[in-house]
């Protein structure tokens, strides 16, 4: 039997926010309402000429999506008549199925009631909602314009909606947090019952205001109280172990669900399904008509986009994806998730050298305790979780070209 048509995931940045966080170093900033305005011009320009692009590349263009994620920057800042002109532009490009995810990234306090009263009419089911910490102070130090108090009345003002698919994110080892004060976020993060949480690790980048000033060995934004690596750690551990004695299964290195309830959109990028990126700095990954497929990544120079939009071509960098890359990426992806790695689904997809030619990565890491086998699954450890982006460095170029030149077009599991 034939396998069905891929169904695709489409992601929309949208990179403006009301203040910038201390730690965010995302292609997202403070701007007025008339770059927002073009912006909207720009994207929906950019999302009706998607075929022509595609064409160029050689990509197939899967017509039924089954996801949808505004993220960001903060879409829940734009008008209603925003959405729906962005709504329209996709709704011409591709059908939605009826059941498809559609989520919108909000920061709490930061969705006017004209947005939430349109959104179930333009089939907004799920929010992911970008509190980092529900003690005060800490969110305040990283220069989030919530409170506690805010984002619980977020939440219920959500739930009466219509909107009970609910994502909270947490950042461990923000300025100025504790064990103590982490454990007081996780109790209030499992008290809401939102079927969705997500932590993070906080990670200085020096392209940040905390991680410049870190470096400039200043004191502003409570560079000194960032907790120890050690600390950090330990936190993601506790919120692991929490979140699952609550019932909240772990099943992504960062995501936590109750049953059925993770993220569709969010697995499609870890089990290499197809997906559109429309906007600053998304990125895209699709079949290509040979059996090969392609990424694809937008600028992150919001002047850039607005001066050169829609010549999509002169904007986005276009990489084909190799035997070689769709191997190590099945790997390292794969990994990301608690259901690891099936040798069997590997060998099906790309052949035996699938798995032959990583055997020792694969030993090695099970040597270090970073991963573990079972039935024929490799999947990470607790201590792999921690050590992760190691142990996917390692599954990174480790095969020679010429070894794998022979593997079919098919077989790179990109669903073409
Ligand atoms: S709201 Fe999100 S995207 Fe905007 S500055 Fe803060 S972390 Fe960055």
């Amino acid at each position: 039997m034939p396998n069905p048509a891929p169904t695709l995931g489409i992601y929309v940045s949208i990179p403006f926010c009301r203040a910038k966080c201390s730690y965010c170093n995302f292609a997202s900033g403070v701007f007025g309402s008339e770059r927002m305005a073009a912006y909207v011009e720009m994207l929906t320009a950019d999302i009706r000429a998607i075929s022509e692009h595609a064409a160029t590349w050689g990509a197939k263009l899967p017509r039924i999506a089954d996801s949808l994620y505004f993220g960001g920057g903060t879409p829940s800042l734009l008008s209603p008549e925003q959405m729906r002109q962005i709504m329209h532009a996709l709704q011409e490009i591709v059908s939605f199925t009826s059941s498809a995810e559609i989520t919108l990234e909000c920061a709490p306090g930061q969705l006017s009631e004209d947005l939430l009263q349109a959104m179930p009419g333009m089939g907004f089911n799920r929010v992911s909602l970008g509190v980092q910490s529900f003690v005060d102070q800490e969110a305040a130090a990283v220069g989030r314009l919530h409170t506690r108090e805010i984002t619980l009345k977020e939440i219920q003002r959500l739930r009466a909606a219509g909107i009970a698919d609910i994502n909270v994110d947490l950042i461990a080892g923000l300025p100025h947090q504790t064990r103590e004060s982490w454990n007081v976020s996780l109790t209030e993060a499992i008290a809401t019952g939102v079927p969705h949480l997500s932590v993070y690790m906080l990670d200085v980048d020096e392209d940040s205001r905390l991680g410049r000033e870190m470096i400039a060995g200043g004191t502003r934004y409570g560079v000194g109280m960032v907790p120890n690596e050690q600390t950090i750690a330990d936190m993601y551990t506790e919120a692991c172990e929490r979140f699952v004695a609550a019932g909240i299964a772990h099943y992504e290195i960062s995501n936590f669900a109750r049953a059925g309830q993770e993220s569709r959109h969010n697995l499609k990028y870890w089990t290499r399904q197809p997906y559109l990126g429309f906007g600053l700095d998304a990125h895209s990954f699709l079949p290509t008509t040979d059996g090969h497929a392609i990424r694809a990544g937008m600028t992150d120079d919001l002047a850039v986009y607005l001066d050169l939009s829609p010549r999509r071509n002169e904007l986005e960098t276009v990489t084909p994806v190799s035997a070689i890359d769709a191997m190590e990426e099945a790997w390292f992806l794969g990994l990301r998730l608690t259901d690891g790695v099936s040798l069997r689904s590997m060998q099906r997809q790309f052949g035996e050298a699938a798995t032959h030619m990583f055997q020792s990565t694969v030993l090695e890491c099970e040597e270090q305790g970073l991963l573990e086998r079972a039935n024929e699954t490799v999947r990470l450890t607790p201590r792999g979780r921690l050590f992760s982006n190691d142990v996917f460095a390692r599954f990174l170029g480790v095969l020679p070209e010429q070894e794998t030149a022979g593997i079919s077009l098919q077989q790179q599991g990109v669903g073409a």
